[in-house]
């Protein structure tokens, strides 16, 4: 998600409460309801379609706007997850090293991370400790739920197995997902599963 291209955005995304877990009422006419808004914050190189994942998920319902000199896509997207409403903030970081200093000051308050590597370029894929690492050095806590995406199932150029990037996300506690931007599979999946884990952390402390 790094060039300035993708900064398709339709309206400005609301900034508000976008760090840590936070219940907001608010005033709709006579209903008044509570609102959790959570963090989740996508990772891996340039490239491997974290942007598309998103956008695949959110269709045309998100709001972002791409921040271009800090490299950073932000957008909100309302959902219900176990009867709650449940505003997610997304935090796109882009992959790439020139926004290294400005990226490190997003990872604070992430409950949710989106770890993609691209099924067909092997380096993504080995590049995905470096980001845990990066993503844990900033601030990302103990508490922080992370997912894994093999992004790109659809290419037939594969470079890393299934069972590989499972045994290796197995060994880190994550859950594995085979995914596709492109055609979708498994992208509903994986953003309805971290929502839910989410969530419940957020839930059972109340
Ligand atoms: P990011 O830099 O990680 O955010 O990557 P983008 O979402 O911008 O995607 C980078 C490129 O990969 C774009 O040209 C996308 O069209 C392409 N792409 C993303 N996801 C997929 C996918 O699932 N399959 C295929 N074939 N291409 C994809």
């Amino acid at each position: 998600m790094a060039s300035s291209s993708k900064g398709s955005s339709k309206k400005r995304g609301r900034a508000g409460g976008a760090g840590a877990a936070s219940s907001s009422a608010e005033n709709e006419g006579t209903d008044v309801k509570d609102t959790l808004r959570i963090k989740i914050t996508s990772m891996g190189e340039g490239g491997v379609g974290k942007s598309c994942l998103i956008k695949r998920y959110c269709e045309e319902k998100f709001v972002s706007r791409y921040i271009a000199t800090i490299g950073v896509d932000f957008g909100v997207k309302p959902v219900e997850i176990d009867g709650h409403d449940v505003k997610v903030n997304f935090w796109d970081l882009s992959g790439h090293p020139e926004f290294f200093d400005v990226r490190n000051e997003f990872y604070k308050d992430t409950q949710g991370v989106l770890l993609v590597f691209d099924v067909t370029q092997q380096h993504s894929f080995e590049a995905l400790t470096g980001w845990m690492e990066e993503a844990k050095k900033y601030g990302v806590g103990r508490d922080t739920v992370w997912v894994v995406c093999g992004n790109k199932v659809d290419r037939s150029q594969r470079q890393v197995s299934k069972t590989v990037a499972d045994d290796w996300a197995k060994s880190q506690g994550f859950k594995y997902f085979e995914t596709s931007a492109k055609e979708g599979q498994s992208v509903d999946k994986v953003f309805q599963y971290l929502f839910q884990k989410v969530v419940q952390k957020v839930t059972s402390r109340h």
